[in-house]
């Protein structure tokens, strides 16, 4: 083996081998792949081998789109067969909320290019006679499903990339990887030492023994998984094409055709973790035992939906393992804490997502980033919350999940409370309805007295309406309260620190006192964060942003950090506490300090370092809600006092604490985009309106300035638009395809029901030769066409009058 590569993959089986076949692709040609045994030799080699492009996320499923798209190019390259049968797929459905589900995964398959229909029962029947639909509502069929021969087409990742210069050393284990002073590392195996200048874990089940050589913790867990094959049967036998996949939720079952026979697995509610306490390195081309006992409920619903199973004989049982994350999705990218050092690991279906997984790990190496935004499978969405008992937990619970309808205001229940603030147990005296993001506990809404603390999931309105609607009401005609604990927060210090900030943020930076909003960009101009930067004094700066992607940036500012003059801290959790809101806020703020908090003294968009109550506080004249209000932040421990200071001054005021739920409705009146739904990595400032915020004359040459000045010279060719939904009793969620002349034109980011200005508003995409005040278009809501309006001036405080005064 030689001793130096460019990069060195670990794991040969079919992500390591797509890794290599797009790095050479993308012109690294100094590549090894290092694999313990054989290609395959992990979860590969009984993998059923089936693909399908359903995911909830849009990025996703497009990438998922493109893995099986990529078979037919891999088979030309090499003549290598991946035994690609593309049958297509069904997936049932058997209860109106199912339906609603399919619709929607349909609608955002519009604006993706993906081909796919919703099919009535008798056509299910045509497609699949051998399918029962008693009960059956429908179905979404797509012509891209199917199944191939996993090894054929891992050999054939494998032979592309020999072809382009890649080279793989197979029964060679590694045993050390040991990070070097300039940034490569010693891979230290059963052949010898190579220094690689970087190294990709794709060790598939053994990515948490890998990760720990570098001394990191890769939140994923192995499941075991069982499907069965039959012996021949009579009408698979008797016809002239093969039969489609069928996905039943309801039977937590997939089914295809094998041969003349049927294969059929399960996700079934008794599942088993495997491999709790590590995997053997002896582990090999082995299967786990067969427990039928498991699947028998399954089983049994299976035999009524395929009754040709009853008398269908048993081949052969498959029982193996294989990984996933928390939330089912992979582990990609840059491992935050090391240097040069890659994840592809955590890919539950390898035949659906390799490709994807390959070329946006490829993309983010050799180009410095991938081609769209790829946070729901960024290695970073996860932080230190994750442990291993909190993952196997939440993977227990994504495999329960499998079939089951996602809603966009479900809370999933495993592993919580984990991560909570002292308010926690007040905000639960008034029966408060919890969300979680990133482990820590938040408050949706407030229920009534009486009521059970629980949001019913729902595609449409839900029985918490009437509560967030009081709560938004609350806030706007007197005083309302919320914590802040979940935004992402960092102090920046030092002398160097406004000269960093300058750098990475393309805003300006703000005087001592003073705040301003700052879009964060990659180097290829797309948003990354977009931040509230405080000046507290000189040399001292709070940085905030997303709760959840405290990994993400703090992956980003550590790589930009210079060696010396700045000390950059992870805050979030130590500095908590609350926003008051609305007209009666000044006056609340003004009974609990003796500061003048008047509006010359203390204008919007400033801040101060001043005492609540008996607690030091930084507060900060901003409101997400786009009402008067005020951030207080104090330390972790005094945040109970500080609650107690602002309830009992704030009675006779009408204060009243309010959820995300409300707040996210208010920022609607204000067209107010949020992280990962209007600012993302698939949009530039031009596209969002950040450009106010882009400071493109400063000296400084900040990240992503040289694009965003081209994009500045070029313009865009969409823009982010307000559109005013004649909505009935469902609101947008996101990615709905927005429709104009019989052509689907744009899609929708985020939106909802502003409940102050009674309207349903949705935020999206439009062509820009689209914009004009009053175009009319319709937006897609659960199949349903419902006619939008666009416009341009904010529903409440259009000239932000009531906020600066
Ligand atoms: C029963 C079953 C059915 C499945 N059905 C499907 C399906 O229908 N469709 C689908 O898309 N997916 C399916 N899957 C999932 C699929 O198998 C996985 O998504 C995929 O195989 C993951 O591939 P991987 O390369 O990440 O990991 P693995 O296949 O586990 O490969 C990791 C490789 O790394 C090597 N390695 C580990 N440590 C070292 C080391 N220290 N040094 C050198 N080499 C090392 C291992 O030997 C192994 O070859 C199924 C899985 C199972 C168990």
């Amino acid at each position: 083996m030689r001793s130096h590569a460019q990069v060195v993959v670990i794991g040969g089986g079919v992500i390591g081998c797509s890794v290599i076949y797009h790095l050479t692709k993308l012109g690294w040609k100094d590549v090894v792949l290092i694999e313990r045994s054989e290609l395959t030799s992990g979860s590969t080699w009984h993998a059923a081998g089936g693909f399908h492009t359903l995911n909830a996320d849009t990025n996703m499923a497009a990438l998922q789109g493109y893995t099986i798209r990529l078979y037919r190019e891999l088979e030309e390259i090499t003549g290598q067969s991946c035994s690609l049968h593309h049958v297509g797929g069904l997936t049932l459905a058997e209860t109106p909320e199912r339906l609603d589900f399919l619709k929607s995964a349909r609608a955002m398959h519009r604006h993706m290019g993906l081909d796919t229909e919703l099919v009535t029962p008798d056509e299910i029947r045509k497609l699949s006679p051998i399918t029962n639909t008693d009960g059956v509502l429908g179905a979404l069929y797509d012509p891209l499903d199917g199944h191939l021969d996993p090894s054929g087409t891992t050999h054939a990742y494998a032979r592309a990339a020999q072809m382009q210069g890649a080279e793989i050393v197979l029964r060679n284990r590694v045993i050390e990887t040991n990070p070097c002073a300039d940034g490569s590392w010693q891979v230290v195996t059963e052949q010898g030492t190579i220094i690689a200048e970087h190294l990709v874990n794709a060790a598939g089940l053994w990515a948490r023994e890998v990760g720990a050589m570098a001394g990191v913790y890769l939140p994923l867990h192995p499941m075991e998984h069982q499907y069965f094959a039959t012996d021949e049967i009579p009408q698979v036998m008797q016809r002239d094409t093969e039969l489609p996949h069928v996905m039943d939720p309801a039977g937590e079952s997939y089914l295809r055709q094998e041969g003349k026979g049927l294969v059929i697995g399960f996700y079934e509610q008794n599942c088993v973790p495997w491999g709790v306490d590590g995997t053997r390195w002896d582990f090999g081309h082995e299967l786990l035992d067969e427990n039928l006992d498991r699947i028998g409920d399954s089983m049994e619903f299976a035999f009524k939906r395929y009754p040709v199973l009853a008398e269908a004989g048993i081949k052969t049982i498959i029982n193996g393992p294989f990984t996933f994350a928390p939330d089912g999705n992979p582990l990609v990218g840059p491992v935050p804490g090391l240097r040069n050092y890659w994840s592809a690991c955590a890919v539950m279906a390898g035949f659906s997502q390799g490709g994807g997984v390959g070329l946006t790990l490829a993309e983010w190496m050799v180009e410095g980033e991938p081609s769209r935004d790829v946070f729901a499978m960024d290695v970073a969405r996860f932080g230190d919350y994750c442990t291993p008992s909190y993952t196997r937990l939440k993977v227990t619970e994504n495999y329960q999940r499998r079939f089951t309808v996602s809603y966009p205001n479900e809370e999933l229940p495993a592993a919580r409370p984990l991560d909570t603030t002292p308010a926690y147990g007040l905000w639960k005296q008034h029966n408060a309805v919890f969300g979680a993001a990133y482990g820590m506990e938040h408050v949706n809404y407030f229920a009534r007295p009486g009521e059970e603390p629980y949001e019913i999931p729902s595609f449409r309105r839900s029985n918490a309406f009437d509560t967030i609607a009081e709560e938004c009401r609350a806030v706007r005609e007197g005083v309302g309260l919320n914590e802040v604990h979940n935004f992402g927060k960092y102090q920046v210090s030092g002398e160097g620190a406004r000269a960093y900030l300058d750098r990475i943020m393309a805003g300006r930076i703000p005087v001592v006192g003073r705040i301003s909003l700052n879009p964060m960009l990659s180097s290829k101009g797309r948003i990354i964060g977009d931040f509230t930067i405080a000046c507290i004094r000189e040399n001292l700066f709070q940085v905030a942003a997303s709760f959840a992607a405290q990994a993400y940036h703090m992956r980003w500012f550590e790589q930009h950090l210079p060696a010396a003059g700045v000390k950059l801290e992870n805050v979030s959790k130590d500095r908590i506490g609350f926003q008051i809101a609305g007209p009666k806020a000044r006056e609340l703020l003004a009974r609990v300090t003796l500061a003048d908090v008047s509006n010359s003294a203390f204008p919007f968009l400033s801040v101060r370092e001043i005492d609540v109550g008996q607690c030091q506080a930084i507060v900060q004249r901003v409101s997400y809600t786009g009402d008067r209000g005020y951030e207080i932040y104090v330390p972790w421990h005094n945040q109970a006092a500080l609650y107690h200071i602002l309830i009992e001054a704030g009675k006779d005021l009408g204060l009243r604490p309010f959820g995300m739920r409300a707040m996210m409705s208010l920022r609607l009146d204000k067209s107010f985009g949020s992280w990962m739904r209007e600012y993302k990595p698939d949009y530039t400032p031009l596209e969002t309106g950040l450009d106010r915020f882009v400071d493109y004359n400063k000296p400084v040459d900040f990240i992503g300035k040289a694009a965003a000045l081209a994009e500045r010279e070029q313009g865009v060719s969409r823009q982010l638009c307000t559109f005013v939904v004649e909505a009935k009793d469902a609101d947008v969620v996101a990615w709905e395809p927005i429709w104009h002349d019989g052509e689907v034109v744009g899609y929708v980011t985020s939106g909802g029901y502003s409940h102050c200005a009674q309207k349903s508003i949705a935020f999206g995409f439009l062509p820009v030769a689209l914009v004009e005040e009053g175009r009319q278009v319709d937006i897609e809501i659960l199949g349903e066409m419902i006619p939008a309006r666009l416009y341009s001036t904010p529903l409440f405080d259009p000239k932000n009058e009531y906020l600066r005064a």
